[in-house]
Parts: structure tokens; sequence; C-alpha cells
């Protein structure tokens, strides 16, 4: 093994079972293991201890509405698409407490609580989730008014990414460039080949962590078959999406038929909003306790399909279904351009597995663009 570390940008290789070396050096750095474990038959994001808990030997099988996990001929550790969870969750919780007011001595008094957020480690991270993160940076840090909870979490996260070989059948980040190749700000990037992982380190925490990691510069033949992996991957995406005549072709179809017909189908139960990784939209709530003697503040995930969402004063604005899909659609697609001068869907294809009628957001842009 060489006795110094690997530099930011170099490839080197590793046996795949010392992973658990370079997830023992971030705990042993006071990280928490986020990553991707068997639970209720599905491949979901959750604490983790070693490379024990990963989804060895599993992967999933998706189409529109559709998702079941099959045991793999192999023993691949990352050999599975994206699952009903992503990344938000840890960086921008469902629930999450703001503050709390208590009615002491006949007054009522902020407690100061304040935690220190904690340190994730995301292991395994893919390309299009990656740039959903960097997408919800935006959201949250990008304009004039910081979210100071998402910030102390996000500051400290360590990123430890994958590139992308099994894309799954409603994938389509190969069209919108945010996959399947993982882009910039991680820490550490593996690309998983039969015996080995290619490691990419990307910054000086992540050389830190390869410390004590027996590893070998990376062969010419392992980098072409990491290459080759990938254009096959691209190939190999269920769906693709052209952007070309994005946002104009929204802009300039907003009554047209297809969003009645699409609202015939939508259950507008929200499912596309919380599985997908840069909805963001939230409602903060006061609750109190039966005696009025304590009150807390949370803010919790909200959705545009709510019916309460787009209650404004004087009525709501978005009554029917056929308001709140193409609010959807088109801010992801559309609007959020203007917004965030960037697209809001990096083609992880999760809203189309997890919708119960399988609406697919691709099949939807290509009729109104009369291509279906
Ligand atoms: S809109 Fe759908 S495909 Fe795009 S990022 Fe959200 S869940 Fe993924
Ligand atoms: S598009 Fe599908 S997942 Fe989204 S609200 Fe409608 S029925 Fe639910």
């Amino acid at each position: 093994m060489p006795e110094f570390t690997p530099n930011i940008g170099a490839f080197v290789s590793i046996q795949k079972s010392d992973l658990q070396r370079v997830l023992e050096a971030l705990k042993q750095a006071g990280f928490t293991l986020i990553g991707p474990t068997v639970d209720e038959s599905a491949i979901v994001y959750g604490e983790i201890d070693g490379i024990d808990d990963l989804p060895i030997g599993w992967t999933d099988r998706q189409e529109p509405a559709s998702y079941r996990i099959v045991r793999r001929q192999d023993e691949a550790f990352f050999g599975y698409t994206v699952g009903p969870h992503s990344w938000k969750k840890f960086l921008f919780p469902p629930k999450q407490r703001l503050f709390r007011v208590e009615k002491k001595n006949g007054s009522f008094q902020v407690v100061d609580e304040e935690e220190p957020a904690p340190r994730f480690a995301f292991i395994g991270v893919r390309g299009c989730e990656l740039q959903a993160i960097h997408i919800q940076d935006r959201v949250f840090l990008g304009g004039p008014y910081q979210d100071p909870n998402y910030k102390a979490r996000r500051q400290q996260v360590f990123v430890l990414a994958v590139n992308c070989t099994e894309p799954g059948g409603t994938c389509f980040c190969a069209s919108l460039g945010t996959g399947p190749q993982v882009g910039s700000g991680f820490d550490i990037a593996l690309t998983e080949l039969d015996d080995t992982f290619i490691v990419e380190v990307g910054s000086e925490v992540g050389a830190t962590m390869m410390r004590n990691v027996p590893w070998r510069p990376t062969s010419a033949f392992e980098l072409q078959q990491a290459r080759e992996a990938l254009a096959t991957a691209v190939k190999a995406m269920g769906r693709q999406l052209d952007t070309s005549d994005l946002p104009d072709l929204l802009y300039n179809n907003l009554e047209h038929e297809r969003w009645n017909q699409v609202a015939a189908r939508c259950l507008s139960c929200a499912n596309c909003t919380m599985v997908c990784p840069t909805c963001f939209c939230n409602d903060v709530l006061e609750v109190s306790d039966l005696k009025g003697e304590q009150f807390e503040r949370v803010r919790v995930w909200d959705s545009c399909f709510s019916i309460e969402f787009s209650h404004v004063h004087g009525g709501n604005i978005r009554p029917h279904t056929r308001a709140r899909y193409r609010q959807w659609l088109t801010h992801k697609f559309a609007s959020w351009i203007d917004q965030f001068g960037i697209l809001g869907c990096v083609g992880c294809g999760r809203c189309i597995t997890w919708c119960p009628v399988g609406i697919d957001v691709t099949e939807e842009i290509d009729a109104i663009r009369g291509e279906v």
C-alpha cells in the first residue's frame, strides 16, 4: 500500500471490501453514516453501520406505478437505481421544530435549546441526486435570505458518490445532463467494477478518509471498463426528454387539452412531490398542548397538490386538479428556470415510479408537443 493519501483528482483502485475502511474512517471522524439499505421490500436511505447494511446483491425493477426489488446474479454493492427516498429528507427534514415556547410564571418564554446539526456522511449518492442537492442549495441558500437549518446540515455533509451503471426503467438523467456520471461537489466518487471500486478523490476530506485504505493506481484497462459501463448506462435509460423547446413549450400551451386529460387521471395525492428530490414546498404550523402551556412551531413538507396549499386571502387560486398538475409541471420545467436559473428536474424518475396511476412527466411533455 502506498504510504501517502491519493491527491485530489486522482483515480485509484481499492478492493470492494475495503470500502469498510472508508466507512470506519468516517465514523471515527464523527460522521453518522446514511446509506442505502433494504427495508420493507424497498431500497431506502437510513442510518447504516458498515458495508453489511448495504443492499449487496439486490436490484430493483421500476416502471410507471411499479417498483419491485429482486436478487441479482452477482454481489454488486450499488447495483440498484434510486428508490423512494432522497437525501433531501436529511437536509430538509419532513418535520422540523423551529422553536418551542413554554408558559412560566404567567408569561411565555422561548426555550433556548439549540442543538448542533447532525454531521451526515451520505453513502451512495448518484449523479442525479447530487444535482438535486445543488438545486436545493440554490433554493435554501442562494437568495438574500438563507435557511439556517438547511445551511447547518448542508455545510458539514460528506458526499460519497457513486457513478450509476444501473439506470432504471423510469430514469432520464442522461437527457438532462445530470447523470449517469457524477458531476462536481463530491468528496469521493466510486465506480463499481466486478472486483474493485475505482475511487476518484474530490476533496481534502475525501483524501483524508482514504488514509488507511490500501490502494493502487487505477489501470488504463479499468478506466476503459468504467467508461464503457457509463456509456452502456446512457443507452439503457428507460426514458428520454427533449428539453430544447422548454420553457416556451409549456408557457405557450397553458390551455392545451392535455391538461384536462392528465387531470382526469391524477389523484392529487402528492406522492410525486414527496418523492421528488428537488420539491421544497413547506408549511409552518403552531402546535400547542391541551393545557395551552407549551407551544412549538414546526416546519413540515407541503405540496402544491394539496388543496390548502393554494388557499390565499379571498379563495383558492388552484381549486381543480388541472390547475394543480399544470402548476407542478410548469414549475419543474419552466418557471423554476425563471426563479432559480436552472431546471427543477434531474431526471431521477421517482415521480413516475411512485405515481399510483403511472403519470409520466416525459410523456406529458411529449403530448403537449404533439409527439404522442
Ligand atoms: S420531477 Fe420527477 S424525475 Fe424530475 S427530479 Fe422530481 S421526481 Fe425526479
Ligand atoms: S401526478 Fe400522480 S403522484 Fe402526482 S399527484 Fe397526481 S396521481 Fe399523485
